[in-house]
């Protein structure tokens, strides 16, 4: 298992503290790894920013040469990688390899070609006997920090805009899955210049925070929770970083009376509990108009019952477990207080699972209101709640009512109801008659406390550049 740190082009051992990397199907330790001393930080940032002006300078193609060549590495060890990602998160592998590897190997292509196409306004002649030009240049040293729902994933996300867009990066993954993102290092260091991708191990206030708070760092990039994103915000204000930020979520889901049932049951049993629901965009809070309120009930139960729950290798396994002992205890506290509410019915799950690993059953709690704390906080578990709704502006309420803006969908047969819906929700993402469905070539990101940073797309290979304008007097 490949344990060492990527910094300056070299792979070496961590000389901070010792962190256990968990198992969490079984929950037992996988491996202890030494996180980065804070000079091992301070190494990688300077080495970030003495690969920088090589970097910025190399041509786009030649850039793109090097993500394309990590694209096809990536595949090559797609069953190393998928195996690892399973190991450490507890992911069915089949999915691992089958969903993640290959959009993974795609964000790096994507934006391989993207590098090449950035575009903007003309050029011209605003001022008379002068022209003027706009430019998109690299910021410099990026501190890209990542989590652990889908730790390669949003490695791919953090690095592919920012190096095609000719930044160097110092990535730290996070403490509890690093495992895919080391091996992504043992890679790196055989294909990038020097400097160009540094890679640390450790948790956020002892590597986490002297890395974003160091002077050369130009651009903060987190996805995490919003706590972590306000702290980072806050940590960073006096030096005036930019950053980018990728922060929690609390999908609402709109069905109305007219959609199709069998194909929303069927999409809230995926969308909610991919992942053991621990996803950003999980189809989680439930709004259903009331002609449909109990017939949707009752299939929803059937099917979520359905979901088989189990250890990585098995086929059959849908639901792996979630990722840590503190995290399971978390989203069994939010279902123990709302079974507590006597308002609430528990249509099916509503339990941890016993044994070793850190398992929570597949879990319908129906009949939530708006302003119960299963609705409004985000639980990141297989848990969905279900609330009734009478009409189109009541749905709209709810589903504004919330902290979080990063994804929505909504469920209906009529094209009108849907468009309207859409240009009101306050929700990066809206989905019409499906849910959690992603490309490389659209963005994602948040409004409110989800945050602002645009991942993926061409909006997100800007989000690592800075406008600049350049005046030449004839
Ligand atoms: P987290 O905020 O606890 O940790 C995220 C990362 O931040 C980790 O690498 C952690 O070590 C680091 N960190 C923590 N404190 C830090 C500090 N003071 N300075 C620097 N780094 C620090 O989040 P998590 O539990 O790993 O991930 C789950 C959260 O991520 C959820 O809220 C989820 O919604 C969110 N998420 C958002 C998206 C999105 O695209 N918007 C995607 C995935 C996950």
């Amino acid at each position: 298992m490949q344990t060492k740190l990527l910094i300056n082009g070299r792979l070496v051992d961590g000389e901070g503290t010792c962190q256990p990397v968990y198992n969490p199907s079984l929950g037992t330790v996988l491996v202890d790894i030494a996180e980065a001393s804070t000079r091992q930080v301070e190494a990688a940032v300077l080495a970030a920013d003495q690969a920088f002006e090589g970097w910025a300078q190399t041509p786009p193609k030649d850039r793109a040469q090097l993500l394309l060549k990590l694209a096809d590495r990536i595949e090559e060890q797609a069953q190393t990688l998928a195996r690892l990602e399973s190991l450490n998160c507890g992911k069915p592998y089949q999915a691992a390899l089958n969903d993640e590897i290959p959009a993974i190997a795609d964000v790096f292509r994507f934006f391989a070609g993207a590098s090449r196409c950035m575009s903007g306004s003309a050029g011209g002649e605003y001022l008379p006997g002068h022209t003027s030009m706009i430019r998109r240049d690299p910021l410099g040293v990026v501190a890209s920090i990542a989590p652990w729902n889908y730790p390669l994933m949003m490695v791919a996300w953090k690095l592919a805009p920012a190096l095609a867009a000719g930044n160097c990066v110092v990535l730290k993954p996070s403490e509890q899955t690093p495992l895919s993102a080391l091996k992504l290092a043992e890679i790196i260091a055989e294909l990038f210049p020097a400097g160009v991708v540094n890679i640390l191990f450790g948790r956020g206030p002892s590597v986490g925070e002297p890395l974003v708070t160091h002077p050369k760092v130009r651009l903060v990039s987190l996805t995490g929770s919003v706590a972590t994103g306000a702290r980072i915000i806050g940590a960073t204000a006096s030096s005036v970083k930019r950053t980018h930020m990728e922060l929690g979520g609390k999908a609402p889901v709109l069905i109305f009376n007219d959609a199709d049932i069998d194909a929303a049951v069927e999409g809230i049993r995926a969308f909610g509990f991919y992942n053991a629901g621990q996803d950003c965009t999980a189809a989680c809070r439930l709004y259903v108009q009331e002609g449909v309120y109990a017939q949707f009930v009752e299939k929803l139960g059937i099917a979520v019952a359905s979901i088989r729950h189990g250890l990585q290798d098995d086929p059959d396994t849908e639901l792996g477990p979630l990722i840590t002992r503190d995290h399971l205890e978390r989203v069994a506290g939010f279902v123990e207080r709302a079974k507590a509410q006597p308002h609430i019915r528990v249509i099916t799950g509503g339990n941890r699972v016993e044994g070793p690993g850190f398992f929570f059953e597949p879990t319908v709690l129906a009949d939530a209101r708006q302003d119960d704390e299963i609705v409004q906080r985000e639980v990141f578990g297989p848990v969905v709640t279900i609330t009734s709704f009478t009409d189109e502006a009541q749905a709209l309420a709810y589903a504004n009512d919330s902290d979080y803006g990063l994804a929505s969908s909504v469920w209906t047969q009529d094209v009108g109801r849907a468009n309207r819906l859409a240009s009101r929700l306050q929700y990066g993402c809206t989905w019409v008659n499906t849910h959690f469905m992603l490309v490389s070539e659209m963005p994602h990101g948040g409004m409110k406390h989800s945050g602002y940073g645009k991942d993926m797309s061409m909006y997100g290979l800007e989000d690592y550049t800075c406008v600049r304008h350049v005046m030449f007097k004839h």
